[in-house]
């Protein structure tokens, strides 16, 4: 037997996206121009080491606003929230700041949108996910949850002449395909939102990965388990092709076993992974006999979003 050649084929674009940029150092700012301890609502971004990193600097991560003390500083993580917790903030006297994403807060505002104007809309998404919570509590009485192409069955409407459909924004791009066609053989009249929900970040991780998957043996995706982005990339690798594919937080967690007669491993990194994750994956993959690494680029993003209003304005006032 020849001795394998062994390479990485690393995914591009991949990780962190212009909202877990800012929304990460809304908290970092935050910490700066207040002082610890600044609270957070819910996890700020949905990944392990990003929490952990944010709470050895002062950060402390609640559920609900009611765990705030009050007149402390909240800051509201990048998935978005239902108007219901801003009053919540108000009644407290909190300080509160929203990371929302703008491409989230894009979503809410079709959503306020299509239910002034009466419409039903079928919001697909995942049950449970916060920004589903956040999304379907805009307009709770008009929005219908729609978790994948098998729930279209089930699904009722009002009037089938005004019905639009939304969506998450970190969905499997195929996989929401199929849920529209089903919805629109279900009720013909189903208008589309005016532009995509599933954001650029989530349409460019998934296409890269769709590219390198067919020549990978193993693809590491690197992400939580609660963030749907990297969940679904690890589907999407499956689907394209990849013969296996893991989903990790951190190197340790490889394990060996996987790159037994491996001679192409994928590395890819979910909208809410640092680089420093990926450098140790490719520190650890090195040392296994993996150090020939060819970036495979499909797109360059230049994506950025500005600060919150009020922590550009007190970093302003404070040069
Ligand atoms: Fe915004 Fe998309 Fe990043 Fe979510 S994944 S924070 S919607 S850019």
């Amino acid at each position: 037997m020849g001795i394998m050649t062994k390479r990485v084929l690393l995914a591009r674009p991949r990780g962190y996206c212009a909202g877990v940029d800012r929304a990460v150092e809304t908290v970092e700012r935050a910490l700066e121009l207040y002082g610890a301890p600044i609270y957070v609502r819910k996890q700020i971004v949905h990944n392990k080491h990003v929490v952990q990193t944010l709470e050895r600097k002062g950060a402390i991560f609640v559920e609900e606003n009611d765990e705030v003390p009050e007149g402390a500083t909240v800051i509201f993580s990048a998935h978005g929230v239902a108007p219901e917790v801003h009053e919540q903030a108000r009644q407290r006297n909190l300080h509160a700041i929203d990371a929302t994403c703008p491409l989230v807060t894009k979503v809410h505002q079709e959503a306020r949108r299509y239910a002034r104007d009466e419409y039903d809309i079928l919001l697909i998404g995942h049950e449970g996910h916060e920004e589903v919570v956040g999304t379907s509590g805009e307009a709770p009485e008009h929005v219908t949850l729609v978790d994948g192409p098998d729930a279209v069955d089930q699904v009722e409407v009002r009037d089938p002449s005004k019905v639009v459909w939304l969506s998450q924004t970190t969905l499997s791009v195929d996989e929401t395909l199929e849920t529209v066609d089903r919805l629109k053989a279900k009720f013909p009249g189903l208008q589309s939102p005016p532009s995509d929900d599933i954001c650029y970040a989530t349409q460019n991780r998934q296409q890269v990965v769709k590219q390198i998957a067919p020549d990978c043996d193993v693809l590491l995706v690197i992400g939580s388990r609660n963030s749907s982005n990297s969940v679904r990339l690890r589907e999407v690798a499956l689907e394209a092709g990849a013969r296996a594919s893991y989903l990790i937080d951190f190197a340790s967690e490889i394990d060996d076993g996987w790159l037994a007669g491996a001679s192409t491993v994928g590395l890819t990194s979910g909208a809410s992974v640092p680089e420093d994750l990926i450098e140790q994956v490719l520190g650890h993959l090195a040392a296994r006999g993996y150090a020939d690494v060819e970036e495979i680029t499909t797109v360059q993003e230049r994506q950025t979003f500005a600060l919150p209003r009020e922590i550009k304005r007190d970093l302003a006032a404070r040069n």
